[in-house]
């Protein structure tokens, strides 16, 4: 089932396939009749440039939706109006760990409502849904994503259907149920929930955020690397490190630093992009590696990082152009390099950043050790979700609390005990 879109916003002008360019109209459609290519959102980029200026935008509230010229819905956000805008950090004790000049933590594990970037694209995708009619809306989730469409569905009064891997971390799910959506979780890994959601959008003519109603969710995350260039002071990092589940993210931050280009908003200077996964999920990363565009499927994915653990990525084979066109690559790391990164960020940055979170540090050490990323030029990394949302994963790293009585003298006497212990 498809609702006929309306058509109010000549700037967002139509959906257009990845592979062949044919035009499709701004449907709840996600894949080329033809070639079977994903579908994207395609803009009038003269119209853009002539209709924003960085003033503009710098007047308007301090929201994701301060781009809204580059997003496709065609009227007023309806939904996640307060999502976005979150803290770009320069990071000068973690710089001087690493030994680099220039570091920058993008923090998304602050973004509202649910505390991670899919707060973004689900304020799209909800949005175009509502514009289109849709009742209900799904999503096949690694976790950060069912708890955004719950906690976005909630506030927009919509139904929701969230479908998980039965063996996501408790507050995940826990942090989808509070919002009284309805939490179905698959006996199996993401890609099987993922090709059952295809099936179920297709019977049930439902809006699946990452299915149906792909094109408008993946654009959301556009606005990541609009903020970073903004709160650069309208300045392009020269190197950029993001996490990679599907790919789509990483895709989706080099369309934002050339769309910002494309329309005048920014100069058009040289950056890289550079992607990050766990070892016991590296489909994108391997294939990097071995320098091939043809990513091998990861049947039983690994890792700590549940929240990367796509074994089949859609966008894989676009992240990896997008990484080579920039001269970018790839890294991936260990369960312990993930902790050690998760601490050290902790300890440095004072930003407890979720298991993704570590994987972006971990793989941005590696990069740089390597010389990949020069030490003397800009770099910003990624932090895509909070770190309470995996407990699980460093509680048993971290110490206990010195516990003792009510009392100066119990205060004294555990100052003077030896420094450790404190
Ligand atoms: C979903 C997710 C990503 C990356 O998602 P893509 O599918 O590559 O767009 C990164 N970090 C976190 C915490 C996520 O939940
Ligand atoms: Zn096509």
């Amino acid at each position: 089932m498809t609702i006929p879109a309306m058509d109010n916003n000549p700037l967002f002008s139509h959906l257009q396939c990845r592979e062949c360019g044919r035009r499709y109209p701004k449907d709840a459609i996600h894949v080329c009749e033809f070639d079977f290519g994903p579908l994207e959102a395609a803009y009038d980029y003269p119209a853009i440039a002539k209709a924003v200026t960085r003033a503009k935008i710098e007047a308007r509230p301090r929201s994701m939706w301060r781009y809204r010229e580059l997003l496709p819905i065609e009227g007023e956000p309806l939904v996640g109006k307060h999502t976005g805008f979150t803290p770009l950090v320069r990071a000068n004790r973690l710089a001087d760990r690493l030994g680099v000049k220039e570091l920058y933590i993008k923090n998304d594990a602050v973004n509202f409502p649910s505390l991670s970037f899919k707060d973004r694209v689900v304020s799209v995708a909800l949005s175009r849904a509502k514009e289109l009619g849709i009742d209900t809306v799904a999503c096949a989730s690694t976790g950060n994503l069912a708890n955004a469409v719950a906690a976005h569905a909630a506030s927009a009064g919509l139904r929701s259907f969230v479908l998980i891997p039965a063996d996501l971390e408790q507050s995940k799910i826990l942090n989808s149920l509070v919002y009284g959506t309805n939490v179905i979780a698959i006996d199996g890994a993401y890609d099987q929930v993922n090709r059952l959601c295809s099936e179920v959008a297709g019977k049930y003519g439902w809006g699946f955020v990452n299915v149906n109603l792909r094109p408008y969710y993946a654009e959301g995350s556009k606005t990541l690397g609009f903020e970073i260039v903004e709160q650069l002071g309208w300045k392009i990092p020269r190197h950029t490190v993001i996490p990679m589940a599907s790919g789509s993210l990483l895709t989706k931050v080099n369309k934002a630093y050339e769309e910002l280009g494309k329309v005048g908003l920014v100069a058009e200077t040289p950056y890289s992009i550079y992607g990050a996964q766990a070892s016991g999920c590296s489909p994108i990363s391997t294939a990097i590696k071995n320098n091939t565009e043809t990513v091998r499927p990861v049947s039983k994915p690994q890792t700590i990082a549940k929240s990367l653990s796509i074994g089949t990525p859609a966008d894989g084979y676009y992240a990896i152009r997008a990484m080579k066109k920039t001269g970018g690559t790839a890294d991936d790391c260990t369960d312990e390099e993930i902790i050690s990164a998760i601490l050290l960020l902790a300890e440095t940055v004072g930003i407890f950043a979720e298991t993704a979170g570590g994987v972006t540090l971990a793989c941005a050490q590696k990069l740089i050790a390597s010389g990949a990323i020069p030490r003397d030029e800009s770099i910003a990394l990624c932090i895509t979700g909070y770190g309470l949302k995996t407990q699980e994963a460093i509680a048993e790293h971290l110490g206990n609390p010195s516990v003792i009585k009510p009392n100066l003298r119990a205060f004294e006497a555990l100052l003077e005990q030896p420094v450790q212990s404190i």
